[in-house]
């Protein structure tokens, strides 16, 4: 039988067994029905993620030390929840019968299948038992590297990343063929992105960077007074009246303080930020604040439409941290904001900086020194640190690097593009948390986001007319309202490439407007 509302029969047939084509009145009928249903898992999963998430908030904010078993038993079960949900069938299927096609090209519906399509198809390829293996492995590996790092020695930690980078080659080989083992894990971070291309953009972007930071090392320093002791509440208010000042919306979100300093959010209605504090390093603990609060001004301002959706949430890993270094770099660490917010910062601290003069101050607060520590690294040797990285996990994954001998090529490739050979494995090797968790792929989106960042702020300094006069007079509104319009209210609406494109011009990254900023900001100093 045809079907009595739109005649033409294409041979599929509806779900009363008529044939139908596109414009099948009954038809869009059922898929109104099904996407409707299809929202509403999805609705349930993310608000399950956020109830997760707000457990590992509560475990690094507030936790009373007794509470970890408990706690970790509540993860697990809720983990498991989410995982059932995420793989039922019955998600699958209206994931498989609705086609991203039969909806506008620029629509969120279309943008909203296609997503979790990907994410799907991906899930699927990876057998339970794969999934299990690796978490035990990681959960004791993160214990040994821990033990490692209270011993300043990396053979305790060595066999379990040799386990861990078997695992994540056979969880790469499932999506073979990939030109490198390498691209289906960095595909887990930045969609799309390959080790091939990461090789373009990383080869110029080395090589002048470990030229600049050749350059700039031997410059005399003149920065005692940054070293004398900062009362830490008066350090964290001032923080917190910057963030305000720059946009962060408290009525959404909180700031907190913990050991690292993170980002996480709840929904768009609850993106809350921490921050760590240190006595004698007065500016890192604004600039870790504004960092974050560069991620969270991102989610605060996507699209509310695309809420409980995995569409509210940055673009890529890389377009997330392009915005949180914006933030700290091209405006944190820049002569206008210091120009704005100096006076009030002397007020805070009279004893250590009435008598230095702005001038002095900015120079301080932007000087160059290579250090053992990626986290403590300034702008010109930040990259130098994520690239060395990228090329050990690359060299560990093609079976070149054997995990034993890892903290030998480490030291060497720090030597080469630094200067600085690590006193210990603690402050060497072992220095971060990623690889114990199996995170392989997410170090190059760090340097990815320095490039996106830099392109993005030359797009705003030509899009708002005297930006930098407009941030020194403590007009932070004007940046913001750009990145809203023009990067945050998409949320992952877009693949990295196609909004990155929106909003420069150009879909491929590349290291050239970066290394413009970098050396036009060093040669002024
Ligand atoms: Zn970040």
């Amino acid at each position: 039988p045809a079907c009595r509302e739109g005649g033409m029969a294409t041979g599929e047939r509806c779900e009363i067994g008529m044939k139908i084509d596109r414009k099948c009145k009954r038809m869009e009928e059922v898929m109104e029905k099904r996407f409707a249903e299809l929202k509403a898992l999805v609705a349930e999963i993310h608000d399950l993620k956020a109830a997760l998430a707000l457990l590992e908030w509560d475990q690094q904010v507030y936790l009373p030390a007794g509470a970890e078993n408990g706690r970790a038993a509540q993860i697990e079960t809720l983990s498991g929840v989410i995982h059932a949900k995420s793989t039922a069938a019955k998600l699958g299927k209206l994931i498989e019968t609705l086609e991203p096609a039969d909806y506008p090209e620029d629509s969120t519906e279309r943008a909203l299948l296609t997503r979790l399509r990907r994410d799907f198809a991906k899930k699927n390829k990876v057998p339970a038992k794969l999934v299990s293996q690796l978490a035990r492995t990681t959960a004791e590996a993160h214990a040994a590297w821990v033990r490692a790092r209270q011993a300043a020695d990396y053979t305790l930690f060595a066999p379990h990343l040799a386990r861990i980078v078997e695992l994540k080659r056979r969880y790469a080989e499932l999506f073979a063929p990939s030109a490198s083992i390498y691209d289906p894990l960095l595909d887990d971070y930045e969609p799309g992105m390959t080790a091939a291309e990461l090789d373009r953009i990383f080869e110029p972007l080395r090589r002048e960077q470990a030229g600049l930071v050749r350059q700039l090392a031997d410059r005399p320093a003149d920065d005692a007074f940054l070293h004398w002791k900062f009362n830490g509440a008066s350090q964290l208010a001032f923080s917190r009246e910057v963030v305000k000042k720059l946009g962060y919306d408290f009525r959404r979100g909180r700031l907190d303080l913990t050991v690292h300093p993170f980002t996480t959010s709840f929904g768009l209605s609850d993106v809350r930020i921490t921050t760590a504090v240190h006595a004698e390093l007065p500016v890192s603990c604004l600039l870790s604040t504004v960092h974050e609060c560069g991620h969270a001004l991102y989610e605060q301002g996507i699209d509310p439409a695309l809420d409980r959706t995995p569409l509210a949430e940055g673009a890529s890993y890389a377009f997330h941290e392009s915005q949180s270094r914006l933030w700290e770099n091209q405006v944190a660490r820049s002569l206008p904001f210091w120009r704005f917010f100096y006076p009030a910062f002397q007020k805070r601290f009279p004893k250590q900086l009435g008598e230095v003069p702005l001038e002095r101050f900015y120079r301080a607060v932007n000087r160059v020194v290579p250090s053992e520590i990626r986290t403590e690294a300034d702008e010109a040797t930040y990259n130098l640190h994520i690239m060395l990285r990228y090329e050990l996990e690359l060299g560990l994954l093609e079976g070149r690097i054997p995990a034993s001998e890892l903290a030998g090529h480490w030291n060497a490739k720090m030597q080469e593009y630094l200067g600085v050979t690590p006193r210990n494995d603690t402050v060497g090797v072992l220095q971060d948390i990623h690889w114990s968790l199996g995170d392989f792929g997410y170090f190059p989106t760090y340097a990815l986001g320095n490039l996106i960042g830099a392109e993005i702020w030359n797009a705003a300094c030509r899009t708002v007319p005297g930006l930098e006069e407009e941030l020194a007079r403590g007009n932070f509104r004007v940046l913001l309202e750009f990145l809203r319009r023009r990067v945050h209210c998409h949320g992952a609406k877009y693949e990295p490439p196609v909004l990155l494109e929106k909003i420069t011009g150009r879909r491929s990254i590349d290291s050239e407007q970066f290394l413009t900023y970098l050396k036009g900001k060093y040669s002024a100093l």
